[in-house]
């Protein structure tokens, strides 16, 4: 998918300045080719490729400065900053300026920590012109908000925006939406529903708009019936939405407080809501709560496939350094990796990053990858897409899913066990 962030800072530069994007993820990237900056977004996941990205350039004799930012230079500022020139932390809307006329006059900084915004991307549309001809899947990426109230212990972007959640002006989200061809959208929010008063006046924006979207929200946006009306009638085709466990303990021991409501008859009313409402649901999961067994697992999975969800995730907990969840396994001598799971030569996606209470850390992560490939098995495919509610609403949402499991399921064993780094000198 198109990154988002890229474009939002492609805006923000000033337009004499010559900017080109490239995307490793999809292409190879000119070490030596002539730049003053190169910026490196670096999240979590990305941390290690990012450090060998910016090696890399140097290796190639380029004298570009390099400067990192994102979610993981925020919270591990010392980690990055060995391997650049420059970091900014936060959102970059506060100091990007500054930046690059810190750039022009030979002067840039080695720090720069950005305060939060009250308003992410204020009169600012993403510049898409930097993901012309590339690969890109056809959905356009856009944010309305930033952050979320809640504070799930494993979540990190509750530590990078501190419990807040902050939202662009309807009227700028109406003005991108329209600045652009597509009517597919995916706002990437954390949290699309954190403040349901806010989204339901997104929502009344978006219906004269008539585009299908998904999105990221918590469970309790079915306590207002207002806002899923709206949420259906705006064209909202389905959520990414966390789940995390079918345990009361597990929900209990996250705190994930917004989902305990929905535990009593596990998670059932909330299902049949969600199918009323025509809503073709990403349920994602966390696995190797310390109340987990390899049973309870498995036992998730058959209740994913039951419920026929369109997607789920099965993610093994990731302590993200800065999270109470990293804390309390630092605390309790249960990380794995050195604690640094992120940069280690050993880790490999997808495997499990500390010690989990009921089971070895080998065979957590083999119950999860059983999961992912019984959900996204042949079988199951077929079986889930009998929903009529939902995956056989209408044509449209069955060719959706008909396209999108697949990919995922090519997903489930691609993915298994790559590594972080390509080892590029
Ligand atoms: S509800 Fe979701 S976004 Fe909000 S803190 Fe919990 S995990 Fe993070």
């Amino acid at each position: 998918m198109e990154p988002l962030q890229l474009g939002v800072l492609a805006a923000l530069t000033p337009a004499d300045i010559e900017i080109k994007m490239y995307d490793d993820r999809l292409e190879s990237i000119p070490f030596d080719e002539p730049a003053d900056l190169v910026a490196i977004t670096v999240e979590t996941f990305t941390a290690c490729r990012s450090y060998e990205i910016a090696a890399a350039y140097r290796a190639a004799g380029n004298p570009a400065q390099i400067l990192m930012g994102g979610m993981h230079v925020t919270l591990l500022p010392d980690e990055a900053k060995a391997h650049a020139d420059s970091i900014m932390t936060g959102d970059a809307e506060d100091k990007w300026s500054e930046m690059i006329d810190d750039l022009r006059c030979g002067r840039l900084k080695p720090r720069y920590d950005c305060a939060p915004v009250a308003v992410p991307q204020k009169g600012i549309l993403t510049r898409r012109d930097i993901y012309e001809g590339k690969k890109y899947l056809p959905i356009t990426l856009l944010q309305f908000s930033r952050g979320c109230r809640y504070n799930c212990r494993f979540c990190a972007s509750s530590v990078f925006f501190k419990q807040h959640q902050y939202t662009r002006p309807v009227e700028d989200v109406v003005a991108e939406i329209k600045s652009q061809k597509r009517k597919t959208l995916f706002f990437v929010d954390d949290n699309i529903v954190a403040d349901r008063e806010k989204a339901k006046e997104l929502f009344r924006a978006l219906i004269p708009l008539k585009v299908k979207w998904v999105s990221q929200g918590s469970i309790d946006m079915l306590a207002d019936d207002e806002l899923m009306r709206l949420m259906v009638k705006s064209g909202c085709m389905g959520n990414v939405i966390g789940f995390e466990s079918i345990l009361s303990e597990s929900i209990a021991e996250m705190g994930k407080g917004v989902n305990r409501g929905y535990m009593a008859n596990r998670y059932a009313d909330a299902i049949e809501k969600l199918r009323k409402y025509g809503l073709q649901t990403w349920a994602a999961f966390t696995v190797g709560h310390d109340t987990d067994t390899a049973e309870s697992i498995l036992e998730t999975c058959r209740f994913a496939r039951k419920n026929k969800f369109t997607f789920a995730a099965f993610n093994i907990l990731m302590p993200y350094p800065g999270t109470p969840y990293y804390e309390q396994l630092k605390e309790e001598g249960r990380l794995l990796y050195d604690g640094k799971w992120w940069g280690h030569p050993d880790y490999r996606f997808n495997h499990a990053s500390f010690q989990p209470v009921h089971m070895t850390a080998d065979e957590l992560t083999q119950a999860a990858f059983r999961c992912r490939k019984s959900f996204n098995s042949i079988g199951s495919v077929i079986s889930r897409a009998f929903e009529r509610r939902t995956n056989m609403r209408n044509p449209y949402r069955f060719m959706t899913y008909l396209i999108y499991n697949p990919l995922f399921r090519r997903e489930v064993f691609e993915k298994q066990g790559m590594t972080f780094g390509y080892g590029e000198k």
